[in-house]
């Protein structure tokens, strides 16, 4: 038997079969180790050509990072050692003074930056961070309420992630599917049969901001909490263009770094009170994180100085992009959640795409116009339909920091609309989007470019 046949024979692989084959017949062929680190960078260089340079980015959970940031990622810095706490008694390893100085100023930006007592900088991504969160807060068995996924939940808050894994009991919170809000009638009653010790909101469709005060009053009565899952929503709240959850009741806010905040892929978690400093960091580590990836909170520290200097600005105009973007799809024949309400408060847009084929094609359709986005589950979906969902979300946070502004939301609708509503051919609108993305290469909010030109 040869390897490849004793490999179908005996792996079952989650991944793609026929793209791992692919993988796979590169590395046989190739002569050298060379050729097969030749192969990863011509994949890598394929997608900054296509997706950096070419594409209108509208996936919700991504930013563009600013040169500094990106430059930060692979310094010297990453190849450091520096597990546990700061300072020189806390860590197991010597010479690590430059690295306690960049951690320390990471930790204060991004308190400055939240506006609040207490930080960690130690997070791979927001999934660890709610992690922390369930190994800290949780004993198994106890009952737990979240957001399901139709009205926006996310898998880290539920029975198949981190919570589940802790071993608590999974409750949804009730939604409002036509005004996709949290019903808080609903929530006030199953809240005090269920008793909850902790409800954690954690919303990836997001378009508004939650009853953070009226839920955390309603739990206060036997002593739950709410914590506040801001993967998404993290830079909106430091740059004061939504809600601020630990004002409001939250006793703690994790976030994801490289969603609305712009910066690195990774993880954050803020807190107020002094009696949660323990069982988090403890948490942190020595259970969750040991290399922290010194690199990574270079660049985060430098992100937030970012957020301090250019977030206000940035967010808002966001939000105001998001408007704009959800009004001209829905006037060119493009239905878009929450029309009543302005379409959106916040980087989101959820479009309802099932006349055009649903969010799977709609959103492959689009990619071969260089129009990048995700399917979505949205109210009215089933379980079953989780594969093929109804809804299309689309994030204006790499658009904006490109430097566009309102009006610039009616040329996107336009190309959208070409591919969905008039069945133009996709070739065509490609071209037109790569016409208006190829002169448009220069990130804006931030230390090395400054205020886009439009906002000068
Ligand atoms: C994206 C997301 C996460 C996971 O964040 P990572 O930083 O990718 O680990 C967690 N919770 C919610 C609500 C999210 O949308």
């Amino acid at each position: 038997m040869d390897r490849t046949q004793s490999q179908a024979s005996i792996q079952f692989e989650v991944h793609d079969s026929a793209i791992l084959a692919n993988a796979r017949a590169i590395v046989d062929a190739a002569g050298s180790g060379q050729e097969m680190a030749n192969a990863v960078l011509a994949a890598v260089q394929r997608n900054e050509e296509w997706r950096g340079k070419r594409c209108l980015n509208l996936l919700a959970p991504e930013a563009p990072t600013s040169p500094t940031v990106r430059h930060l990622l692979s310094s010297e810095i990453g190849t450091r050692a520096a597990e546990g706490h700061i300072g020189r008694v806390n860590r197991w390893f010597a010479g690590t003074q430059y690295i306690d100085e960049v951690e320390a100023l990471c930790v204060e930006l991004l308190k400055k930056a939240f506006r609040c007592n207490y930080a960690d900088h130690r997070l791979m991504g927001s999934m660890i961070g709610n992690m922390a969160i369930y190994h800290a807060l949780t004993q198994p068995g106890d009952r737990v309420m979240t957001a399901a996924q139709p009205f926006g939940g996310h898998s880290s808050n539920r029975s198949d992630g981190p919570a589940g894994t802790r071993g608590v009991e999974i409750y949804d919170v009730p939604f409002d599917p036509v005004e996709l809000a949290v019903d808080l009638d609903r929530f006030a009653e199953e809240a005090q049969r269920i008793r909850p010790k902790l409800v954690v909101m954690g919303m990836s469709m997001t378009l508004f901001p939650l009853p953070v005060r009226q839920m955390s009053a309603i739990i206060a009565d036997w002593g739950g909490k709410f914590v506040y899952d801001g993967a998404h929503q993290a830079g909106l709240i430091a740059g004061k263009q939504f809600q601020d959850p630990l004002n409001e009741g939250a006793v703690a806010l994790t976030g994801s770094a490289g969603k609305t905040f712009s910066g690195p892929q990774s993880g954050m978690l803020m807190w107020n009170d002094q009696a949660l400093t323990q069982p988090l960091t403890e948490a942190i580590f020595p259970v969750l994180a040991a290399t922290h990836q010194v690199n990574r909170v270079a660049a985060l520290a430098v992100a937030a100085a970012e957020m301090i200097e250019y977030g206000e600005v940035y967010m808002a105009q966001i939000v105001k992009n998001s408007q704009a973007l959800g009004k001209a799809l829905d006037a060119r024949g493009i239905p878009v959640l929450a029309a009543k309400r302005g379409y959106s408060k916040s980087h989101q847009v959820i479009a309802d795409v099932k006349q055009f084929g649903g969010g799977l094609d709609v959103a492959h359709k689009l990619a071969k116009a260089n129009l990048i986005t995700n399917k979505n589950l949205i109210p009215g979906d089933a379980p079953s339909d989780w594969d093929r969902p109804s809804g299309l979300r689309l994030g204006t946070i790499e658009i904006t920091r490109l430097g566009l502004m309102e009006s610039d939301m009616a040329t996107i609708a336009d190309f959208m609309a070409r591919v969905l509503v008039e069945q133009e051919d996709v070739d065509a609108v490609c071209r037109d989007v790569e016409d208006f993305r190829l002169p448009r290469q220069m990130f804006y909010y931030c230390f090395d470019n400054g205020w886009p030109p439009a906002a000068q």
